[in-house]
């Protein structure tokens, strides 16, 4: 199988890497922005060459991965028209990822088959990119009435080559579930190292600031321009989500007058935490 990746980055490089190690691709070809990561990418061999456009890659391809920043997407699938290659992507939204495609492919929409891999890292570029980034990791796949059972058992298998565990889920519910354990604490880790570094006495702050601090804003060094793209795709189910937040943060200020309170909260939090990591 023929593999085209467009945007050879974290989680294009990645899934390019995986399915060479599974000897489930025999040839990949690269796409991308920035010459530096496409050389890279074909340096330590994610891709095996490189095409001027998405449209020439696709051409060359069985298989066309679609993992750039999701506002990017309109312009790519533009340029799938011209293939009949199966497309898959991996863009963290899905509502307006299948609203683009549906736009630009037409009646051709049937071999577009959305996926989310719920795996990744605060690191971005083929430099980051691992064989291993999927193994075990969800991967979630929202079809679409058109897709036909041949085209979703060739992503699904594409995606299990990789390692990875597949389900399904509609996209309106995909957006709404991932606005609140994903799109959100990105957003306040973001928000709140913004807050300490805006401060007069950030230097200071920083210097005694400890694991607690590092555990929780470690997504805040995530890449800027994917997560502005995420957080405009969803804006809806992250507003839903962020009033919800502003009302228990309301809760938490009210209960620093309750002792016994706070502590139940908290005792409650880690229970649930704590079971979570226990299942996961
Ligand atoms: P990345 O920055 O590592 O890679 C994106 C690549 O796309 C870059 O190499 C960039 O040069 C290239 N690119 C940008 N615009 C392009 C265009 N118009 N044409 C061709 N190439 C272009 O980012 P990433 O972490 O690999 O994320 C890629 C996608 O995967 C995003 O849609 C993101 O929402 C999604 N995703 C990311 C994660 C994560 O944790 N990083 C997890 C799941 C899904």
């Amino acid at each position: 199988m023929k593999l085209a990746v467009i945007g050879a980055g974290l989680i294009g490089g990645s899934f390019a890497l995986a399915l060479k190690k599974a000897k489930a691709v025999s040839h990949v070809v690269g796409v991308g922005r920035s010459k530096q990561n496409l050389k890279l990418a074909l340096e330590r061999g994610i891709i095996d060459s490189i095409a001027r456009d998405a449209g020439a890659a696709a051409k060359e391809a069985d298989l066309v991965l679609v993992a750039t920043p999701v506002a990017q997407f309109d312009s790519v699938f533009a340029s799938l028209t011209n293939s009949n290659a199966l497309i898959t992507d991996a863009g963290s939204t899905k509502r307006d990822v299948i609203a683009a495609a549906r736009q630009a492919l037409g009646s051709g929409i049937a071999r577009f088959v959305p996926a989310h891999p719920i795996a990744g890292a605060e690191k971005s570029g083929a430099a980051a990119a691992s064989a291993d980034l999927f193994q075990n990791r969800r991967v979630v796949l929202t079809p679409l009435k058109e897709n036909s059972p041949e085209a979703i058992a060739k992503v699904t298998s594409a995606w299990q080559a990789c390692g990875a565990r597949v389900s399904r889920m509609p996209a309106d519910e995909h957006d709404a579930v991932l606005a609140a354990v994903s799109h959100l604490p990105h957003l306040l880790a973001f928000a709140l190292v913004h807050e300490v570094a805006g401060r007069g006495n950030s230097e200071q702050l920083f210097s005694f600031a400890a694991g607690g601090f590092r555990d929780f804003t470690r997504i805040a060094s995530s890449h800027p321009e994917m997560w502005r793209d995420i957080c405009l795709a969803n804006r809806d189910q992250l507003l839903l989500e962020l009033n919800k937040f502003g009302e228990k943060l309301q809760q938490v200020k009210a209960l620093l007058d309750d002792p016994a309170g706070l502590e139940k909260l908290f005792a409650e939090a880690r229970e649930a935490r704590d079971r979570w990591i226990r299942s996961s």
